[in-house]
């Protein structure tokens, strides 16, 4: 066994659970780190304040006057709880977020010094950002980056560091993050539902989008982890053979939790509650060492913004605890992959979720409409949808035969399929009062009803309503979320905006009443969006065939899937609602690219060095035990040795065989990847795709037949079954 093995196994079978002790009530700690609207209560003047406030809700800007108080009363709050820095926290399109720390200190001549931290430093920065991807929108426009205060997200603070949420963007404008375009879509939705509300409510002034994420993740030993150059390179394994138990017992999900990953999460959760992340629940998940934890939901923009925060603060947490956190979508093969569920919804200012039914027949109308332009907005663009969530590493989940499949669909369940065959056949034009008066009672108003049995839930669909929400499945689970929240949340804008100009012709021109104008309306979208609907297994060979058909798209792989990004019809729909412009669009797509083929170009790496430094020098070593062996042999019985030796001969030429093939299967993988290095953007990316990443299979299947038959003392690489369950 390779000492590094042997080692971590030794530690790891002395490890015990780091005790946890929950002096106060959560409640009395929820948000204790965050200069939220409590503590900008106590801490600003009331013009601050009030400045603040209306940033927050109505979009206003903040003069440099209000900005100075801010900024001394954020100093003087964080100082009493410790901070010695500031930094402007920001999302970069690497995926991960980004910080610079300052410190507060600042000489003031004659060799003293005091805490310093202005409007200035509060309201924008630059970071030296040259290195963070931009596709190329820097070097087109020669321009710097700046990051800008976004007061929507609370400031709040982390160790002895206080962490102003910003934007991220170019002197030019253009957006280098991931934030700025999703307060564009923000934006972009509260117009156009808010628009849409009138016709049902006059008093609603704003719409807010709403996310609920589920972060799926696995905890592994820290010790283990280090054994692994693959987990430690790549954040998965590239080779390891499954363990005689996997999940097929399901005794993992939802059963008890084990005690070091209990203290772990209660730790993680007692940080959370400081940062004002509400999380509420945990628990284990299908796969051994599997694990989930949800917040109840937010606004997204904030909701997002802790996603981001949580999957760092998780990997500093679990290396308290002896753990290093898996955020990725497959890292072990055979067994469940990740996800992060996106549960999102739409809310008025007077307190309605647009997606939940309501009462009365006008607020099931009004949700009707908003579930039925969803789904319209989900056909539509089914296709920029998938490329939302399009990644290196979450193209093992989808359409890997794993939930959810790379097609998008929408399951709405049995009871709002009836509603819709219902409204289907409502009569073009005007209603008669018959007619109108049984839609109003016998469809409309029967909503709420059916709801409460709606609990079949399909988990194999990539985009289900479940009761006053629809649940994007398919996000991964190393994603950013801010990423599929902007597409979603604009393409339902775009779609709602659609929406009022049609009720509107059909109210202005042909003079019908509202309520018939959105009847006739949806009937035509229920009719034009059916083929999105289905609530059958996704995973299954048929709805691939079905699905076909229907003509909607099944892209495999990042590559394919991200061309829909910059299709002339996304660029048109980023542009017209004012999300992102052709070059933001186009910078996106080419640091996608760039950052799949990397990902692949180090898995490839990896993959041919742990194959020819640990797998096959262990394979030759233990093939020389047989061969003494045999000679051995052949020493005592003479002729006779080869009947008495057959099985290790065997053994000999298979170990040969495999130790071959992963030779030339490494050197043709090699000729393959200098191909590929020659190329750029679409093509590097499409040959590692097709030509590179194929290699990673039939190698790893040599180097696991080999792990069955090597002694198990001799195998260097730390084994699944080691990995996998934690003591
Ligand atoms: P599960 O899908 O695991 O059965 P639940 O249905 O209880 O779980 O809820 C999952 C998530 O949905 C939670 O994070 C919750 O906060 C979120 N959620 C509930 N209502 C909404 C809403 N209106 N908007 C966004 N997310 C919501
Ligand atoms: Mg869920």
């Amino acid at each position: 066994m390779s000492k590094l093995r042997f080692n971590a196994l030794k530690e790891t079978v002395n490890r015990k659970p780091v005790e946890i002790k929950e002096e106060k009530k959560r409640s009395e700690i929820f948000g204790e780190n965050v200069f939220n609207e409590n503590t900008m209560r106590n801490f600003l003047t009331k013009e601050a304040f009030e400045g603040v406030m209306s940033a927050i809700d109505h979009g206003t800007k903040i003069d440099r006057k209000i900005a100075d108080q801010v900024a001394s009363s954020m100093k003087a709050w964080a100082m009493s709880k410790g901070a010695t820095h500031y930094t402007h926290w920001f999302q970069p399109l690497t995926g991960g977020t980004a910080e610079k720390h300052d410190a507060f200190f600042e000489p003031i001549g004659g060799g003293m010094a005091m805490e310093k931290f202005g409007g200035g430093q509060l309201v924008q920065q630059e970071p030296d950002a040259s290195s963070f991807p931009n596709g190329g929108i820097r070097n087109t426009f020669e321009a710097r980056g700046y990051t800008a205060w976004d007061p929507t997200s609370p400031a709040f603070i982390f160790g002895t560091t206080l962490c102003i949420p910003t934007v991220f963007v170019a002197y030019t404008g253009e957006a280098l993050d991931y934030k700025t375009p999703l307060l564009r879509a923000l934006h972009a939705v509260d117009d156009a539902a808010t628009a849409v509300c009138k016709y049902f409510d006059k008093n609603v002034k704003k719409v807010t989008s709403s996310l609920g994420w589920e972060q799926e993740y696995f905890l592994v030993d820290s010790a283990l982890a280090a054994s692994r150059p693959d987990i430690i390179l790549t954040g998965r394994t590239l080779l390891g053979h499954s363990p005689a138990k996997g999940q097929q017992l399901d005794d993992h999900y939802f059963g008890s939790i084990p005690n070091r990953a209990l203290n772990f999460m209660r730790d993680l959760e007692h940080e959370c509650m400081l940062l004002g992340i509400p999380v509420k629940t945990r628990h284990n998940e299908v796969a051994p060492n599997q694990f989930e934890l949800a917040p109840i939901y937010e606004e997204s923009n904030l909701a997002v913004d802790h996603n981001s925060l949580l999957m760092d603060v998780m990997g500093k947490v679990a290396s308290r605890h002896n753990f290093k956190v898996l955020l990725h979508e497959k890292p072990f093969a055979g067994i469940n992959g990740s996800g992060k569920h996106n549960n999102w919804s739409l809310a008025t200012d007077t307190g309605v979720n647009l997606l939940s039914p309501g009462k009365t027949p006008m607020s099931n109308l009004q949700f009707l409409t908003f579930f039925v332009n969803t789904i319209k907005a989900v056909y539509d663009n089914e296709e920029l949808l998938r490329a939302a969530i399009a990644s290196a590493s979450n193209d093992h989940r989808l359409g890997a035969n794993e939930a959810p499949p790379a097609i998008i669909s929408v399951f709405i369940g049995d009871q709002l399929t009836k509603v819709l065959k219902e409204l289907e056949g409502v009569t073009k034009g005007k209603l008669s009062p018959q007619e109108k008066t049984d839609l109003k009672l016998n469809v409309v108003g029967k909503i709420p009803d059916v709801l409460l049995d709606n609990t079949d839930r399909n988990r194999t669909s990539p985009f289900a309503f479940t009761g006053n929400k629809f649940e994007f499945r398919a996000v991964g689970s190393m994603a950013n979320c801010a990423n599929p929240m902007t597409v979603l949340n604009t393409i339902v804008a775009k779609q709602l905006k659609d929406f009022k100009i049609e009720v509107d012709k059909l109210v202005d021109g042909k003079g019908l009443k509202k309520d018939e104008a959105v009847f006739n309306v949806l009937r035509e979208y229920i009719k034009a969006s059916k083929n999105v609907l289905f609530e059958g297994n996704g995973y299954s060979e048929e709805w691939e065939k079905e699905a076909k058909k229907r003509g909607l798209s099944n892209n495999k792989t990042t590559p394919e899937a991200i061309k829909a990004k910059i299709s002339k019809k996304s660029i048109a729909l980023f542009e017209e609602m004012n999300v992102m412009n052709k070059v933001e669009v186009m910078a996106r797509h080419e640091i996608e690219l760039e950052e799949y083929t990397k990902r692949l170009q180090i898995e490839s790496r990896v993959i041919g060095d742990i194959a020819r430094n640990h797998v096959i020098p262990t394979a030759i070593m233990y093939q020389n035990t047989l061969i003494k062996n045999v000679t051995g042999l052949k020493e005592i019985f003479g002729a006779n040795f080869k009947k008495i030796a057959a099985e290790q001969m065997d053994l000999i030429e298979k170990i040969s065989g495999h130790i071959a093939t992963i030779n030339s299967k490494v050197e043709l993988m090699i000729e393959e990847r200098k191909k590929a290095n020659k190329l750029h953007g679409q093509k590097a990316a499409d040959a590692y795709c097709n030509n590179v990443k194929p290699f990673f299979e039939e190698i790893r299947y040599h180097c696991d037949k080999l792990e069955l038959m090597i002694d198990d003392e001799q195998w260097p690489l730390t084994k699944y079954r080691e990995l996998l369950f934690i003591r």
